[in-house]
């Protein structure tokens, strides 16, 4: 089992540090967010320290996100939610502050304080074209 010991999240997974779980599964621990977007937020947590997405093993990105239709179902119908959001935050420039990669779970209501849809750019010329293919030569094989 990997840990960092400096990382709230593994005291957290490991019971040093309290929280209030909703579900645990031989590979990862759902907790409420202490400081919710929309109360009923909840982060999933693999039991293993991975800094950021890029980082975690298939098997585990399935594990977790087998838990997904499940707990989304369970968020929103606990708060009388309406839909939902699932993002991960991977590395400081997307907003991650705890370096566990977590999986956030957030209750959507018409008119919460969430400011969402982002913005969006266009691509232009073949841009998109070149984009494309350089992600799939960048891409590990299966
Ligand atoms: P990030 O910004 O890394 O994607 O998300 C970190 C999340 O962890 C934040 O939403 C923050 O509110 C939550 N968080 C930070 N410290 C604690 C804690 O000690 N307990 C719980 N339950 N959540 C925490
Ligand atoms: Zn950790």
């Amino acid at each position: 089992m990997s840990r960092d010991p400096n990382c709230i999240f593994c005291k957290i997974v490991a019971g040093e540090i309290p929280s209030t779980r909703v579900l645990e599964t031989d590979r990862a621990v759902v907790i409420l967010d202490i400081n919710p977007v929309v109360k009923g937020h909840v982060l999933i947590i693999p039991r293993d320290h991975y800094p950021q997405l890029r980082d975690l093993p298939d098997e585990l990105a399935a594990h977790a996100g087998s838990l997904l239709p499940r707990l989304a179902r369970a968020v929103v119908s606990a708060v009388r939610a309406e839909g939902s959001n699932v993002i991960i935050n991977s590395g400081g420039v997307a907003g991650q502050t705890i370096d566990h990669c977590h999986w956030h779970v957030i209750p959507r209501f018409d008119g919460d304080p969430v400011h969402w849809p982002w913005p969006h750019q266009a691509y232009s010329g073949d841009e998109m074209a070149r984009t494309a293919s350089r992600i799939t030569d960048l891409l590990d094989p299966a």
